[in-house]
């Protein structure tokens, strides 16, 4: 009744759209699967649950902004970095703090994760990085909050100019294969690798060797697979 109205709400409110440039996210991400993204590879299909619970994420990250507005110390919210060619993001806040800028990034989830928490997570390392470079600001501070108990933990990033060079080059190179169709090889650690796991392109990728290959051929094969021959 209710519940699968609900769940199919969900669903369609986070329909993927067609990709047409990265997102801060994608950086340092296995390039295989941001290539799956760009060409709406067939993959695992979402859980509503999953997605009220990233939206709960949300709704505490929100909290924790609204505290910091309500501290006089941000200068900007939810801020685009400034328009080019290739990336798009959206920081969370940027902040005064002893009279220097630094950009924030709020960062929610469970117990179990965050009791383990001892040092920033890489991605989320990659994605302020980014901010810091368009942005031009030399800290950020990564502030992960308990989505159960509203306990915090927070992390000084400085700027890493050489980290984000390489970021940047990476996403160069991925966009000269999404534009001639060629799927890159799978990432390093695969299948035991974190992104492996929660990868949504799990099944086909293990259709695809290690190596890359053209994706005209891949969808062929991938059809050929789902329509059993
Ligand atoms: S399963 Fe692993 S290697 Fe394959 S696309 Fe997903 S993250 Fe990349």
């Amino acid at each position: 009744m209710l519940k699968e109205f609900l769940d199919q709400f969900y669903l369609d409110k986070h329909k993927e759209r067609d990709q047409d440039h990265f997102y801060v996210t994608d950086a340092g991400r296995c390039s295989r699967a941001v290539f799956f993204k760009f060409k709406n590879a067939p993959k695992r299909a979402m859980d509503a649950t999953i997605l009220r619970l990233f939206e709960h994420g949300d709704y505490v990250q929100m909290h924790i902004l609204n505290n910091l507005f309500s501290m006089g110390i941000v200068r900007a919210s939810e801020i685009y970095i400034p328009p080019q060619e290739m990336i798009n993001g959206r920081a969370d806040a940027i902040v005064t703090l002893s009279n220097e800028l630094y950009v924030v990034d709020v960062k929610s989830m469970n117990s179990m994760i965050f009791r383990k928490l001892e040092y920033p997570k890489q991605d989320n390392i990659n994605q302020i990085q980014l901010y810091l470079h368009f942005f031009k600001i030399s800290k950020g501070i990564l502030l992960y909050v308990n989505k159960d108990t509203l306990e915090l933990k927070e992390f000084l990033i400085d700027y890493d100019s050489s980290l984000t060079k390489s970021l940047l080059d990476d996403l160069n190179v991925l966009k000269t294969k999404i534009d001639a169709n060629v799927v890159p090889e799978r990432t390093a650690g695969y299948p035991k690798n974190w992104q492996c796991r929660y990868c949504p392109f799990k099944e086909i990728c293990s259709l695809a060797g290690e190596g890359e290959m053209k994706w005209e051929d891949f969808k062929t094969k991938v059809q050929s697979q789902e329509s059993g021959q």
